[in-house]
């Protein structure tokens, strides 16, 4: 089948699949609409399924041999190309997302897709200049090597397309694997792009295959596939349970980077303003961040000046189109996701939370919803304990520290945290108290990426960043050789 393209937003994106260097469709598709405005149909994407992943697999398993075959550094080489083609690019894939995801403009054009790059020229780096571990012990000498492991399989959210795609794949090339990587059918359309900078920048076929698909059709096939050997992903905890069950049925190693409920704690010698306006920052993209730290823990002394503050920067945000400089806050991704965030608002107004700012779908039309506050009934309900990812935060107050903690603690989730205080002492004890895979103070979002990176409880399983992806994506072999036995 020869390639379909659409223009979206001024430039041209496949709506088919990416499989062995050539582009194929399926027999059905399902429509990609913008949240920038719902009647806009962008596109009428390949719906792939068993096939399509069983062929995918089969591209990845030919490519896998010749691909592990080469060394980092030639590895390194071929993404070091991939990420100079995506600086190229730049416009493109901003263009694309912004129409497609509703991220702002601005921010993928200055940041985030040459953050897509760097991902790429980190992971080169890092496979490349890798140290094996070399030491004697029992008379022998003993070498850790990393060992492709296999074509994996990527499976990404529809909150941060591009970052999330780019962020997995680049330590699965360059430790060796061949990879299927599967966007989320919200918005689908950055990864196809990622295809073709790949076919530009002559990455061999099959190295890469993209998938377009819903999550329970193509996703639950391809990582089903027993000759997939990882599987990284990244979404809601439910989706990663039914992953975890095929993982588990094939001994695949699988990580999961999942939901959070972040708490954002403000300690009495903070610096207020800068607490506060960093707690209505939590608004951004809408709200649909992992990250977010969505529970405003304050302490009971700065209620009300806290409070003051936070409005008065929350009153600044602009709703608005993505692609205005001005916008702070963009739309919903989906209709479905925005009454389900509004579903979850007034079920906390019946059960007896306060709702103290906004509460209600944006009356001024689109996929918004007002930037909402609620203070709960107790820590017990719903709009505490459960994930909304939308523009919803939640505010309570504590006695001390050890209340500030153990209420940051007392969700089943750890993804990340956020204390906001001028004590170096209390920054170290509080940091380490809070279970979460990233504890942030004073600042929220700076990212390092070669630090871990995941959650504890039911914000995941494993760590990537740095060599701690480069690690899961390898089989470690102890090479062990009888000293002076060999020339
Ligand atoms: P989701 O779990 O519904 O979907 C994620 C991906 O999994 C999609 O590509 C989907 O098609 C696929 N999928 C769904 N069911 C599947 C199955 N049975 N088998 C295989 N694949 C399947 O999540 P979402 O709504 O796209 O994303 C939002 C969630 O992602 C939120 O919970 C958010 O916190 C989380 N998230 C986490 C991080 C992190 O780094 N921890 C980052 C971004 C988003």
């Amino acid at each position: 089948m020869s390639d379909q393209r659409v223009e979206v937003n001024g430039y041209e994106v496949s709506t088919q699949h990416y499989v062995g260097g050539r582009r194929v469709g399926s027999e059905g598709t399902f429509e990609v609409r913008s949240p920038l405005d719902w009647d806009w149909k962008l596109a009428d994407v390949a719906r792939g399924d068993e096939q399509t992943a069983r062929d995918a697999v089969s591209a990845a398993e030919q490519a896998f041999p010749a691909w592990a075959a080469l060394s980092p550094e030639e590895r390194a080489d071929h993404l070091h190309r991939l990420a100079d083609v995506i600086d190229a690019n730049v416009e493109r894939v901003a263009a694309v997302e912004t129409v497609d995801m509703a991220m702002r403009l601005q921010s993928l054009r200055e940041r985030l897709v040459h953050r897509g790059a760097e991902n790429f020229r980190n992971y080169a780096d890092l496979a490349a200049g890798h140290e094996e571990r070399v030491w004697s012990s029992k008379g022998t000498e003993n070498r850790v090597i990393r060992m492709p492991a296999g074509p994996a399989v990527i499976i990404t959210p529809w909150n941060a397309p591009w970052m999330l795609s780019t962020w997995k794949l680049a330590p699965a090339l360059a430790a060796g694997n061949t990879v299927v990587l599967k966007p989320a059918e919200w918005s689908p359309l950055s990864a196809s792009i990622l295809a073709d900078l790949a076919e530009q920048a002559e990455l061999p076929p099959g190295v890469l295959n993209v998938v377009q698909g819903i999550g329970e059709e193509v996703g639950a096939a391809l990582v089903a596939d027993p000759r997939v050997r990882r599987i990284s992903f990244t979404g809601s905890p439910e989706a990663a349970r039914h992953i975890g069950r095929a993982a588990a049925e094939n001994i695949v190693p699988f990580t999961a980077e999942l939901g959070g409920k972040g708490p954002l704690i403000v300690f009495e010698d903070a610096d207020l303003d800068a607490a506060a306006k960093k707690a209505a920052w939590q608004y951004d993209d809408s709200g649909q961040v992992c990250l977010a730290g969505t529970r405003l823990l304050v302490h009971e002394s700065l209620r009300d000046a806290f409070l003051e503050r936070f409005h008065a920067h929350a009153d600044t945000h602009v709703l608005g189109d993505s692609r205005a400089d001005d916008t702070t806050i963009t739309p919903m991704i989906h209709p479905d996701h925005l009454a389900r965030v509004d579903g979850f608002v007034q079920r906390a107004r019946e059960a007896g939370d306060t709702i103290v700012r906004g509460g209600a779908v944006h009356a001024g039309g689109g996929l918004f919803y007002e930037p909402t506050l609620i203070e709960p009934a107790s820590n017990d309900a719903e709009i505490v304990q459960r994930e909304v990812f939308g523009p919803v935060l939640t505010f309570q107050t504590f006695a001390d520290e050890s209340e500030a903690v153990r209420l940051a603690n007392s969700t089943p989730y750890g993804l990340s945290g956020i204390v906001y205080t001028t004590s170096r002492e209390r920054a170290e004890r509080v940091g380490r108290a809070v279970r979460a895979g990233t504890v942030w103070v004073n600042t929220f979002l700076v990212r390092d990426l070669t630090a871990p990176f995941g959650g504890c409880g039911i914000s995941g399983i494993g760590r990537e960043g740095g060599d701690f992806a480069l690690e899961f994506q390898a089989d470690l072999q102890t090479l062990q050789i009888l000293d002076d036995s060999t020339d």
